[in-house]
């Protein structure tokens, strides 16, 4: 993929070499992109086995106190639930990846679906003390229901996570002629503008997340983004550091 071509001629023979020389580009880049994300499935399968087992070998030592083999056990338990939810996130992935869409559409009641995401989440947002006020169209839309789900879990789950004890959360979830639109806001990280063109890249995540030690895989936006664009839907963020962020999907009705 290194080489370029030393293209002067005009003629179809010139068009076809720079459409070779695009190809290559393409190819090139997609390469790039595979090994990339080889190098990232790998650090960050490494990095909780790596965890579980220094103290599955520290557990080893038949004299140590009680109260560190529980906190030992509660990392290995946490390491391997985070690796199950990455072998998981990364399954679905690959199954929005292939040629053929694995979207079984069906017609839905959106509204009652998101109840259903709110509700499974209210011990989190009560555990958070988050108020949460929501406004919601009764609206059916076509549209594979188990992968919409993931996307609604994962904006309302971020939202949870990037926003401090007490903050508030808003869904709305309006119905226009053609079209319905999902708006789920909070008050609070934000994410500064710089970020925001790669937010849908695999493990992805923005610094503030790793200083204030949130947990995350990075996965969770790039299935919303694949998911939605599946739909023929259309993802926007409007975020400001500090004040929050509004993810609001619009989906076509059809
Ligand atoms: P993660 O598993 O890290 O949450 P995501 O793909 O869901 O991965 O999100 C990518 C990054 O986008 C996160 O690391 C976080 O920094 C940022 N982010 C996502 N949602 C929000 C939000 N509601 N408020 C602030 N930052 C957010």
């Amino acid at each position: 993929f290194t080489g370029s071509l030393d293209i002067t001629r005009r003629d179809e023979i010139g068009q076809l070499a720079q459409s070779f020389q695009r190809m290559t580009e393409k190819l090139s880049e997609n390469d790039r992109m595979r090994k990339e994300f080889i190098s990232d499935v790998s650090h960050d399968f490494q990095s909780p086995l790596l965890n579980i087992k220094g103290y599955a070998n520290l557990l080893m030592d038949s004299g140590l106190p009680e109260q560190e083999r529980q906190n030992y056990a509660k990392v290995i338990q946490s390491e391997t639930e985070r690796l199950s939810l990455l072998t998981k996130q990364l399954l679905l992935l690959t199954s929005l990846d292939q040629l053929e869409s694995p979207l079984k559409p069906i017609k839905f009641r959106l509204d009652e679906q998101l109840k259903e995401v709110i509700r499974k989440q209210r011990w989190l947002l009560e555990e958070k003390e988050m108020s949460l006020v929501m406004e919601l169209d009764e609206v059916a839309v076509t549209g594979d229901p188990a992968f919409l789900e993931k996307v609604w879990e994962n904006l309302l789950s971020n939202a949870l996570k990037y926003t401090e004890v007490g903050g508030e959360i808003d869904i709305r979830l309006t119905e226009g002629k053609d079209e319905v639109k999902v708006a789920i806001q909070d008050n609070g990280a934000g994410i500064a503008e710089q970020h925001l063109s790669r937010l849908f890249d695999r493990f992805y995540r923005v610094d503030h997340s790793r200083t204030q030690q949130v947990e995350g895989t990075g996965l969770g936006l790039s299935i919303v983004h694949q998911v939605v664009k599946l739909h023929g839907g259309l993802v926007q963020i409007d975020s400001k550091e500090g004040v929050g962020t509004t993810f609001t999907i619009i989906l076509p009705k059809l």
